[in-house]
């Protein structure tokens, strides 16, 4: 049997600020998987994430990223990685198209092919009405949508979201999931932070909880409710009797 190919492997991964955030975490994604890393408030996610993305350095511990060591090899690992933060930022004084000409520009991409991928992008984000607009009078919402499509315009293979669906209206979030599923689809991979437990129990491959800075349990949906000795229990029921019960912070 042949190995699966992985699209992230953390090992020990370990930061402390006044207290551990992130305790010696061993995480495996899967190439093409959706995954959801669900966990409290201050469980460790954003701190994980934001060590994967090259923002922030562990005290401890290996990141590869599609078999690249991205502490070793930072570039190469972000060329094949897109991030976007909770808190994203784009330049105000721009159009959402010329953000995403400038990003694409920043990565090096063909001026045309990047024109396309701008335009499908924008189109299928239901910003083709604003394209031509300044983001300066953009809503919360309109703004991460120009963010995902900046992080998404060099064609990246692992795509990481920190609570993309936040803030974000029905028909917009539908039209974020849907981005993301098509790029699944493909054959990127989506590691996604949320604590819209229905988008998880919907959306993901596989679930992952995180307590404490630790992975306290993974699997699907199936096989977490196996774990949990359930046959039909909500992810909701599943997450709540999972993090009452983790230990605490060293
Ligand atoms: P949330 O769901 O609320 O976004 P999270 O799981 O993303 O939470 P983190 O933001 O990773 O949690 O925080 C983990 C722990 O690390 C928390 O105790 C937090 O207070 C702490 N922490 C995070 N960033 C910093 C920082 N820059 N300085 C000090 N402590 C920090």
């Amino acid at each position: 049997m042949t190995a699966r190919a992985t699209a992230l492997e953390l090992r020990g991964l370990t930061k402390r600020f006044d207290r551990l955030a992130v305790d010696a975490l061993d995480l495996t994604v899967y190439a093409g998987e959706f995954y959801a890393l669900l966990g409290a408030n201050g469980a460790g996610k954003t701190t994980t994430l934001r060590m994967v993305a090259g923002l922030l350095p562990p005290d401890a511990g290996v990141i590869r990223i599609s078999g690249i060591d991205a502490l070793k090899d930072p570039v190469a690992a972000k060329q094949i990685m897109a991030w976007v933060s909770d808190e994203p930022m784009i330049y105000d004084k721009l159009t959402p198209l010329e953000y995403l000409e400038f990003i694409a520009g920043l990565w090096g991409c063909d001026p045309a092919s990047a024109d396309v991928a701008a335009h499908e992008l924008l189109n299928s984000l239901g910003l083709a009405a604003h394209m031509h607009e300044r983001c300066e009078g953009f809503s919360k919402g309109m703004r991460q949508k120009v963010a995902l499509a900046g992080a998404l315009v060099h064609d990246p293979k692992l795509i990481i979201l920190d609570e993309p669906l936040t803030g974000l209206d029905a028909v917009s979030a539908r039209h974020v999931k849907g981005l993301l599923q098509a790029r699944v689809r493909s054959g990127c991979t989506v590691i996604m932070t949320t604590h819209i437990l229905e988008v998880a129990e919907r959306m993901a491959d596989r679930i992952g909880v995180i307590a404490a800075g630790r992975l306290i349990t993974e699997g699907t949906l199936t096989e977490l409710r196996q774990q949990m000795g359930q046959t039909d229990t909500s992810l909701e029921e599943m997450f709540v009797a999972l993090v009452e019960n983790a230990p605490a912070a060293a």
